[in-house]
């Protein structure tokens, strides 16, 4: 048997009746083996069996539509970008379509003939697809054919037809001998399609659901391949698994300190709230990401989390990226915590001298039950009596680095990592890290979406001031962020000294205060309180206000030289606004016509949804470009989309634990053995 799967990872050059030239194209699409050949899946199909008419569309899907082109045309773009623009119709809608640097197709596409248009549709003025496949029809008859057919990336000279074909030869003399790598149990369990079958299914699909399965059955494979490494490595070192202590349970504070509050949880918070008792409770150590949109309520989960973990008896810590931050947390649970007889001190860099001495003393001996901080927890020489449990807020400000540093002070012990956006590299730290991921999918209850508006001319400007202006009068407060302090000639941005004299103009009667990075904590400390007061009507700002900054009454953000913010920076931004029952809005401003920034402020127009803006970034930038992703290798991941597919991650993620702790460690299937080896070679 064994002799027969390794037939699989035999050189194409086996294949029979191969010939020079088809040798040498597949060799162009780096298929060596085999193996990699059935591996080497379809980009797209063409399904003619389920055309969609544009009348149905509702965005955002991946359709086969029939259409006919009412214009062709090649705009003129002062950049490199060669685009050239379509609009097409089917009788019962229209469809914009634009393909990049294929200005050839502008003469090649006839208007009036009729045409498949296969890809992703997206939302707009009209419906649009970007880069769609397309087919000229010739005749009927093959509308009718019915098949759902595979299109593979290939060179020119290779065509879809001759690569078909010998996927077709090589699936039937060769899938037989493709030996299923995921242990039966989980196959059965989990209802998977197998893996013959669905190598079969994936290039030549009988119907949709097939296809769909076949997906499925991949997705998990590659993920289970990389999952059961990773785990396995840890089940076998012995961290995460083992069962350290057990809590006893108590709610009794915890439930006060609900009730005390003015709102319910939502139903997200209460889910992640729950899930992570119960981990508590197993003894297992928690290392765990929670992920959720600016806004979504991540502070009040980990207050509620931090203050079982005092009730049942050890003490918890929460460190902050900004002192302001640090201090906006201290302040928001401070009174209600001490009511209910727990005491919570503030470390930060601040902190000096006889306070200091006094302090660290009264966290050793566990008289400190909850610790706020900055970074000065892990820098400074502090030692805990019996620390349950860490939280990390702001993920994406502390790096790895600062994590590992904790871990190697001694300090083992339950870690939580709340994210401020939905980035990309917090999910590829979840897979490739050693975090399980939480989400709080879902807002507190009427918010309003912030309205966003890019303004790229000075007339418009100043029809916004007029709004700002309106907006203090009725008793609101407003942002101004700028990106840089000091005035630099290179760069055109405006500084905050630059920029204030503007502000100050503009509002004459109003208050106005000033924060940036180079004043000292006990100044921004005061600034920020006199803000949050309503002692002040415009904060204007640097980027420290970027994360988890809460003023409620703020509902106004105007961001100056937006280009010079990158997606996840300008989403962040925005999130200081709509944080309460005022309709908010944000503008931003920039005079850049270059494409990328264009892109950007669109997008941000567009939505307020962190989950989406993440995956626009990752779009923008590419995946290699974005840090940490590539060195971590789940770029050359095929069927998960590290911004979308979360669920499946942690599906996954679980049934390789459940798996493991059945087996003791041991991995049963030695297809598998072998998949996880190849996968690690480079790496280990
Ligand atoms: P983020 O997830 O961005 O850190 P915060 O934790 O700062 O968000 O919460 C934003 C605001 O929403 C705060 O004013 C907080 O009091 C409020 N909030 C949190 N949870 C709820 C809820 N369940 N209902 C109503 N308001 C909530
Ligand atoms: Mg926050």
């Amino acid at each position: 048997m064994e002799d027969n799967y390794d037939l699989i990872f035999k050189s194409i050059e086996n294949l029979d009746n191969i010939t020079v030239k088809e040798l040498k194209n597949l060799e162009s699409l780096e298929i060596e083996n085999i193996k990699d050949l059935l591996y080497y899946f379809p980009r797209a199909y063409d399904d003619r069996t389920n055309i969609k008419k544009i009348e149905e569309l509702r965005g955002n899907e991946y359709v086969v539509l029939k259409v006919q082109f009412l214009t062709v045309s090649n705009p003129f773009l002062p950049s490199r970008v060669k685009m050239t623009k379509a609009r097409a119709t089917d009788g019962t809608g229209v469809i914009d379509v634009v393909w990049f640097q294929m200005p050839y197709l502008a003469k090649s596409l006839k208007i009036g003939d009729e045409y498949i248009l296969i890809g992703q549709v997206k939302p707009g003025y009209n419906f649009q697809m970007t880069n769609p496949e397309f087919k000229k029809l010739t005749n009927q008859k093959e509308m009718e054919k019915g098949e759902i057919l595979p299109i593979y990336s290939t060179t020119k000279n290779f065509t879809q037809n001759s690569l078909r074909k010998i996927l077709k030869k090589t699936l039937i003399n060769y899938s037989k001998y493709l030996e299923e790598n995921i242990p039966d149990e989980i196959v059965e369990k989990y209802k998977i399609l197998s893996r013959r079958e669905a190598l079969k299914q994936i290039h030549f699909p009988e119907n949709k659901k097939y296809l769909e399965e076949s997906k499925r059955r991949f997705a998990i494979e590659e993920l289970l391949v990389l999952e059961m490494g990773i785990l396995q490595n840890k089940y076998l070192g012995g961290d995460i698994f083992e069962r350290k202590y057990n809590l006893i349970g108590n709610k009794e504070l915890v439930k006060k300190y609900l009730k005390s509050l003015n709102f319910d949880l939502t139903n997200a918070q209460k889910k992640v709230v729950t899930e992570i008792y119960k981990e508590l409770n197993n003894g297992i150590y928690i290392n765990r990401l929670i992920q959720g949109d600016v806004g979504s309520g991540k502070t009040i989960v980990a207050m509620t989390l931090l203050l079982y973990i005092v009730e049942n008896g050890y003490q918890g810590v929460i460190m902050a990226p900004t002192e302001i931050l640090a201090t906006q947390h201290y302040l928001s649970i401070k009174d209600d915590f001490e009511n209910l007889g727990v005491r919570v001190e503030l470390l930060t860099g601040s902190v000096k001298g006889k306070k200091k001495e006094k302090l660290l003393e009264d966290i050793k001996n566990g008289e400190v039950k909850l610790i706020i901080g900055t970074h000065a927890l892990i820098e400074d020489n502090v030692e805990f009596k019996n620390l349950g449990l860490i939280v990390i807020d702001e993920q994406h400000r502390f790096g790895v680095v600062q994590r590992k540093k904790l871990r190697d002070k001694g300090i083992l012990s339950n870690l939580l990592v709340m994210s401020a956006t939905p980035i990309p590299r917090s999910l590829a730290l979840s897979i490739y890290g050693d975090l399980d991921v939480s989400i709080i999918d879902e807002l507190p209850p009427g918010r309003k979406p912030i309205k966003t508006k890019w303004i790229n001319n000075d007339s418009d400007l100043q029809k916004v001031y007029d709004f700002i202006e309106k907006k203090l009068n009725e008793g609101r407060q407003a942002y101004f962020i700028v990106p840089l302090i000091e005035d630099s000639d290179k760069i055109s941005a405006k500084s905050v000294e630059e920029y204030k004299s503007e502000i100050e103009n503009v509002f004459s009667d109003k208050r106005i205060g000033i924060l940036h990075g180079k004043m000292k904590n006990a100044e921004k400390d005061q600034v920020m309180q006199d803000f949050k007061n309503k002692k002040l009507d415009i904060l204007l700002s640097t980027t420290v206000v970027e994360v988890g900054v809460n003023v409620p009454n703020a509902s106004i953000i105007t961001i100056i030289n937006a280009e010079r913010f990158g997606l996840s920076s300008l989403h962040q931004l925005r999130g200081r606004v709509g944080r309460g029952e005022y309709q908010s809005y944000c503008f931003l401003i920039s005079h850049s016509d270059n494409d990328n920034t264009k892109a950007r402020m669109r997008i941000m127009e567009k939505t307020n949804d962190g989950f989406e803006i993440a995956e626009e970034d990752l779009r923008l930038r590419k995946a290699g470009e974005i840090f940490g992703v590539k060195q971590s290798g789940i770029s050359d991941l095929k069927f998960i989309d590290i911004t979308q597919d979360v669920k499946t991650i942690k599906m996954v993620k679980e049934i390789c634990i459940e798996y493991l702790n059945k087996t003791n460690g041991i991995i049963e299937n030695k297809y598998l053995i072998k998949d996880i080896k190849d996968k690690f070679k480079e790496t280990i």
